[in-house]
């Protein structure tokens, strides 16, 4: 958390609304995220410009997210929340703020299902709650690469890639749902054979599914990305025939580990685009 600046704020709704075909709403407790991963998207979707202009460097805390999302699932239609889409869940400050896992306790509890997705072996501190409410509640790491040194480049505030496969592991251990998104896969950074069999035997190894997904580049991403794209010239690219050989190496893959394993926005759903802007915070 060192050289991010932190400030309080109030929200009057917590519970958004979301698009996507497999989410019904979004809970997140922060607006930005100190991972600062060079490929997140989410800064285009926030409207707190200091937030989106310093992204991974500004954090905003909805001090009073658990309080309003209490009252609003009083209200709210039974359904399924992602938590989160536009905040990495369990970024270092939720390590005192808890409004995660103070979210959880109140969205399971009302028997809401939630599906979380972090980079974070913090989640493993939660294992309790998510014990409790195994049947309500999957957990999906995102592992965009195995290799440390790639990660730092793509994802220099978030946990190594080793970290995330451990706390995978104690998680699908304890009988909770579990899942590994690989993405975004960009060009010539983490699109080899090697590394996506890797990724997918890691998530064969504990019974875990696999979503993936392209990168998608957006002008707001152009600083952010520049010394990915220094290192890599090709990371933006959307070549279907790479995209199609990429694919077709990954479904092997999975298909020889037995790991199922499906694009997380199928083409007719609603697009990440989309879900994003759904979710706005
Ligand atoms: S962990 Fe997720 S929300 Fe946080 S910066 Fe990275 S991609 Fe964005």
């Amino acid at each position: 958390m060192e050289g991010v600046v932190y400030r309080r704020i109030r929200v009057e709704s917590v519970l958004s609304k979301s698009g996507l075909y497999d989410l019904d709403y979004a809970y997140n407790p922060y607006v930005g995220c100190s991972h600062g991963c060079a490929y997140c998207y989410a800064r285009a979707y926030t409207r707190h410009t200091e937030v989106a202009r310093n992204w991974g460097r500004v954090v905003y805390v909805k001090e009073n997210a658990v309080e309003v999302l209490r009252r609003e699932v009083r209200v709210a239609r039974k359904g399924v929340v992602g938590v989160s889409t536009l905040t990495d869940p369990y970024q270092p400050v939720e390590e005192v703020e808890e409004l995660t896992r103070r979210g959880l306790e109140v969205l399971l509890g009302e028997g809401f299902r939630v599906s979380v997705q972090t980079k974070s072996p913090l989640v493993v501190r939660d294992l309790d709650v998510l014990e409790k409410y195994a049947g309500l509640v999957d957990v999906g790491f995102t592992v965009t690469t195995l290799d440390p040194e790639t990660a730092r480049l793509v994802e220099p505030g978030a946990p190594p890639p080793a970290s995330r496969v451990g706390a995978l592991r104690k998680v699908s251990e304890a009988g909770v749902e579990t899942w590994v998104f690989v993405g975004p896969i960009m060009r010539g950074v983490n699109d080899s054979a090697e590394n996506l069999r890797k990724i997918v035997e890691t998530a064969g190894r504990v019974g875990a599914k696999v979503f993936y997904d392209f990168f998608h580049f957006k002008p707001a991403l152009d600083e952010s990305m520049s010394p990915v794209l220094e290192k890599h010239p090709d990371a933006t690219s959307t070549d279907p025939r790479w995209r199609a050989l990429v694919e077709r190496v990954l479904l092997e893959a999975c298909r020889d580990e037995g790991v199922e394993c499906r694009p997380a926005f199928p083409k007719k759903s609603t697009s990440r685009q989309s879900r994003l802007t759904s979710f706005l915070d």
